[in-house]
């Protein structure tokens, strides 16, 4: 396994921004800039209610303050180095971290709701062979920090800051990156973008999708506060999911799902099973039968993701034919299947197309 740098964003500057701190802690750091407790509570508005993400443009805080916090606590380090823009109204975010590392954000427009795709860490070690974000391997972790600024920084650029998104937003970890080989920094990036204070996404609105690290599944279905959960599939059978996702062999299919099993689920909840549909490999339906057959009794779907290819990647896309019918022997057994529309594809931007690249095409 790769050994990550553990530096944060912040360490080329010795600044540590204030995105990802709570109420309390802007409170404490107001107090140490000499100032009283509501200044805090106002920086913790600008920054989150706001979206104010030059402190020179909060108005409400004297002009000293502001200087001070110019020069030694910037919002974030995160900024927009590139905005692809997507026939079909997504838009693909090239973000600079504070240390020149890149990463990708989506944002995908649907009428009721505006979905924003997040990355969790700089490139990904999981190697499935499928994903383009494969193809970087793991360049080191993002800080929560760094997570939740995806969201602010995207919103900022579609809305503008202080402009409520219309609509409300929905998050999903699905970006770059295995989110559960980063969990402490992402559990702590959904406490931030969901304070009811602050951003105010509820947990409900997000999902964080795995390759399924198991003992991260267990830790995840003990949180009190935790988004729903998704995981990548991709084949029902051991032999065929160690060569599409190669920490299956570590964490096989029985007891990837006894795992899943044992995570308790809200009222309505459900867990998500994704599979790409791989022409000639995974998408026949003697597979289809045999997944309806391990996720039978539970309360699941799946969503079936047609390939979206890049010239690296050795797979062509099933046919619609094919994964409809693969959606039939599935919904003909009781599960629940639905097909992924490719959003933004031809700007790079759909599942398994992010590599942080500053071009339009993959
Ligand atoms: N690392 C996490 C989340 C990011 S990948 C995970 O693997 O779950 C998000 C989704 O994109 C996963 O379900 C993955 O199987 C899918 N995916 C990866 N590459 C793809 C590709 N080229 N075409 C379609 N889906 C892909
Ligand atoms: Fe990593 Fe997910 Fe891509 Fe696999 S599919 S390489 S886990 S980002």
């Amino acid at each position: 396994m790769v050994r990550f740098r553990t530096m944060s964003s912040s360490s080329d500057t010795g600044r540590t921004p204030l995105v990802g701190r709570t109420r309390d802690e802007l409170v404490a750091l107001a107090a140490e800039l000499g100032e009283p407790a509501f200044r805090g509570r106002q920086l913790h508005d600008n920054v989150y209610r706001r979206r104010v993400l030059d402190p020179a443009a909060m108005t409400d805080l004297p002009k000293a303050l502001r200087e001070r916090l110019s020069a030694e606590h910037p919002v974030t380090l995160t900024t927009v180095r590139e905005v692809f823009h997507s026939t079909d109204g997504t838009r693909r975010y090239l973000l600079s971290l504070g240390d020149g590392e890149a990463v990708e954000s989506v944002f995908i427009p649907v009428p009721s709701r505006d979905t924003i795709c997040i990355s969790s860490q700089v490139g990904c070690a999981v190697g499935c062979t499928f994903c383009l974000t494969a193809k970087m391997d793991v360049r080191r972790q993002m800080t929560a920090s760094e997570i939740a600024s995806q969201v602010l920084v995207v919103l900022n650029d579609v809305y503008g800051p202080g402009v409520e998104a219309p609509h409300g937003t929905n998050v999903v970890f699905m970006g770059m990156g295995e989110p559960f080989l980063n969990y402490d920094e992402v559990m702590k990036s959904v406490r931030t973008l969901s304070s009811p204070d602050g951003m105010n996404i509820s947990p409900r609105r997000m999902t964080v999708s795995t390759a399924g690290i198991i003992p991260r599944i267990h830790d995840f279905g003990r949180e009190a506060v935790r988004p729903e959960l998704a995981i990548s599939l991709a084949a029902p059978i051991d032999e065929l999911r160690d060569e599409l996702i190669p920490i299956n062999r570590k964490y096989p299919i029985a007891d990837l799902l006894e795992a899943c099993r044992s995570v308790p689920l809200g009222t309505r909840e459900r867990l998500t099973f994704e599979y790409v549909m791989l022409d000639g490999v995974n998408d026949s339906d003697a597979m289809a039968r045999t997944l309806a057959g391990l996720l039978g009794g539970m309360r699941a779907k799946v969503n079936l993701i047609p390939h979206n290819p890049a010239p690296e990647l050795p797979f062509r896309a099933s046919s619609l034919e094919r994964i409809e019918a693969f959606q039939r022997e599935l919904v003909g057994r009781g599960i629940d299947a639905y097909i992924r529309r490719p959003r933004g594809r031809d700007i790079s931007a759909a599942c398994g197309q992010l590599a942080a690249r500053p071009t339009a095409q993959a």
